[in-house]
């Protein structure tokens, strides 16, 4: 009897197009024999699909250009009493679902909490965990307390902003110089983010965050080599090798990340000593701790060439499984390929269910 897998992606996100070619990538990579898929699309309106809608918006045509996703005028939301009528429709066919979701309404708890509700098995982290890890300004605080290395940061809500932008602005720049980078506190995939050199960009800076979240984080900047962990297990999470990112721009932005010229490249394992390796896979199992992480996370490390400092910069609890992603790719170089994680998340997600119930 083969298991019906709910594959669940797009969303209400400034990521539903990376979310596409993440879906595209695990329903290929699922084990026929093993499970039977469902495709089931969430369109920018909130609109749950299946059948030939869902197909359609996975088809390449649909999605032309992934920088498409900065767009942020999100369309009015499909009307509740829809949504849920979809949802009754859908839900109840599976035995798992695999929310291949990026961002807001995805991976940060919200869908998460609904599949608590409604008893269904799924792949990935908690309510807690989603919640916690998305948002980078109490992600920072509780990995700050927890022991873990994290970068300067200051925060503040939109309408602060509003009320006090010279004040903010001065009083962040005399703690924390430049460069600055500026981010949405809740998002990925850069969408959103600027590095910051003097103080006549920070205002647009501030501006285009506050355009997707009411908090915005400010943290220093270094210059970095950057460090992604693979992160994979419940109760005994195990760490891949790490793998680095070499940027081509001047920081790993949306482009740099998705966009088919880009000159952005991954050198796996990464080039670090024995020591360096340990230490840095340690503190990725550590922060998938601190926050209660389940299945699976990816944690973005930075090494401080001069110091040899090792800092964590943020854990993503689902991250990017595009052809081209860090998190499969790392399993792969470990031995393990998407076909096997993939059975292995899912036992994960069934074990835990067990383990509520
Ligand atoms: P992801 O796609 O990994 O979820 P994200 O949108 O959550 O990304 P970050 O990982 O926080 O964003 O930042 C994106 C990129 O910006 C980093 O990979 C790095 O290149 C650069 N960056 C962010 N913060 C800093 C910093 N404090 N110092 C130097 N570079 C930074
Ligand atoms: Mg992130
Ligand atoms: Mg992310
Ligand atoms: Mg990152």
């Amino acid at each position: 009897q083969r298991q019906t897998v709910g594959v669940i992606f797009g969303g209400r996100s400034g990521e539903h197009e990376v979310s596409l070619r993440s879906a595209a990538t695990i329903l290929s990579a699922l084990d026929p024999e093993k499970y039977n898929p469902l495709p089931i699309g969430i369109t920018r309106a909130g609109q749950w699909v299946t059948g030939p809608a869902a197909s359609e918006m996975l088809s390449p045509t649909s999605s032309p250009d992934a920088v498409a996703a900065l767009d942020t005028d999100a369309p009015a939301l499909a009307p509740p009493a829809k949504v849920l009528t979809a949802l009754a429709d859908v839900l109840p066919q599976l035995d798992v679902a695999i929310p291949v979701l990026h961002g807001t309404y995805g991976e940060d708890g919200t869908i998460q909490g609904l599949f608590e509700m409604l008893g269904l098995p799924y792949v990935g982290c908690g309510v807690l965990a989603s919640a916690t890890g998305m948002d980078k300004i109490v992600m920072k605080q509780l990995f700050r307390q927890s022991g873990l290395p994290v970068v300067d940061f200051r925060w503040f809500a939109r309408h602060e902003w509003v009320a006090n932008a010279q004040r903010l602005t001065d009083s962040i720049v005399e703690e924390l110089g430049f460069p600055l980078f500026v981010k949405p506190a809740n998002l990925g995939s850069s969408v959103g983010i600027t590095r910051v050199d003097d103080v006549s960009n920070f205002k647009s800076a501030v501006e285009l965050a506050a355009r997707y979240d009411r908090r915005i984080i400010v943290e220093k900047g270094y210059d970095v080599r950057e460090i992604e962990v693979s992160v994979l297990g419940n109760d005994h999470p195990e760490a891949s090798l790490p793998g680095e990112i070499i940027s081509s721009a001047a920081f790993y932005d949306y482009a740099d990340k998705y966009s088919p010229d880009s000159q952005s490249q991954l050198v796996i394992p990464a080039r670090l000593t024995p020591d360096q390796t340990a230490a840095i896979r340690a503190l990725a199992v550590r922060a998938f701790q601190a926050l209660d992480g389940a299945g699976l996370a990816r944690v973005d490390f930075f090494l401080l060439p001069q110091t040899g400092e090792i800092m964590v910069n943020e854990i993503n609890t689902m991250p990017g499984f595009t052809r081209i992603s860090m998190y499969p790719k790392l399993w792969e170089a470990s031995g393990r390929s998407l076909p096997s994680i993939l059975n292995q998340l899912i036992d994960l997600a069934l074990a835990r269910h067990a383990e509520k119930t």
